[in-house]
């Protein structure tokens, strides 16, 4: 566990992204609760960045699809490089050409627990089953490391996938509740507080795709009454122009 990586890959002086501390040796048992968060991240592409503490820093996996509550669903899970504990309030723009690019939002966020006796081995064997009690995800889940295809980083993917309990359903978690656990703002939302590029921000935000069809009027767009003001439709600004 090091922010090593973490570290080599931003510059601090351009990124608004945390340094963080340095890690400190980890006690064996956590005496707190463990913090749990997932970043919904538009950057090249959109993903989900999950994020458990463990032994001082956030172990983090990006999740493509991000995650569903249907246990027959497989979600790709690429591990990524640990990110400080302080990463967990980071919501806001990482600016273009930079590591990471683009609009990140604190999508869920609360607490998890281990459902297995020793972590650190569980992550050694590549099956790693928790609970999670966030405002969005609660219940059991398993995050388990495939033989199967590796990504850029040459380290093999895992899976995520939920477990069957009361927490299970077909309903798409992502499409349905697509506002941040902080300030309840959409991707465009915080692009557009941030001086980041709203347009490619809002391609993450449900509402758009559902407005490129003409016509189109769903509960998603009823909900997400800002998308409908000119401003949001318009070019970009520029300040976010390449
Ligand atoms: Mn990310």
């Amino acid at each position: 566990m090091s922010l090593k990586d973490y570290k080599r890959k931003r510059r601090f002086d351009v990124t608004p992204e945390p340094e963080g501390r340095d890690v400190k040796p980890a006690a064996k048992k956590p005496e707190h609760e463990l913090a749990y968060v997932i970043q919904k991240h538009q950057a090249t592409r959109l993903h989900y960045d999950l994020r458990l503490e463990w032994r001082g820093v956030m172990l983090s996996w990006a999740v493509p699809k991000g995650p569903s509550l249907d246990p027959s669903m497989k979600r790709l899970a690429m591990p990524v490089e640990d990110h400080p504990i302080e990463y967990n309030t980071f919501e806001g723009v990482i600016p273009e050409g930079e590591y990471g690019g683009g609009t990140v939002m604190i999508w869920d966020r609360g607490t998890w627990s281990p459902e297995v006796p020793d972590v650190n081995e569980a992550l050694k064997k590549g099956d790693l089953k928790f609970t999670l009690h966030g405002d969005k995800l609660r219940g059991s889940w398993v995050l388990v490391r495939t033989g199967g295809w590796r990504g850029s980083s040459g380290k093999p993917s895992w899976l995520l996938i939920k477990h069957r309990d009361d927490f299970i359903s077909t309903r798409d978690v992502t499409i349905e509740l697509p506002r941040s656990a902080v300030s309840n703002r959409l991707l465009a939302d915080i692009a557009r507080a941030n001086n980041g590029d709203v347009e490619k921000a809002a391609a993450g935000d449900p509402a758009t795709t559902v407005a490129a069809r003409p016509g189109a009027k769903t509960k998603a767009m009823a909900r997400s009454p800002k998308r409908k003001k000119p401003e949001s439709r318009g070019k970009r600004t520029s300040a976010s122009k390449k």
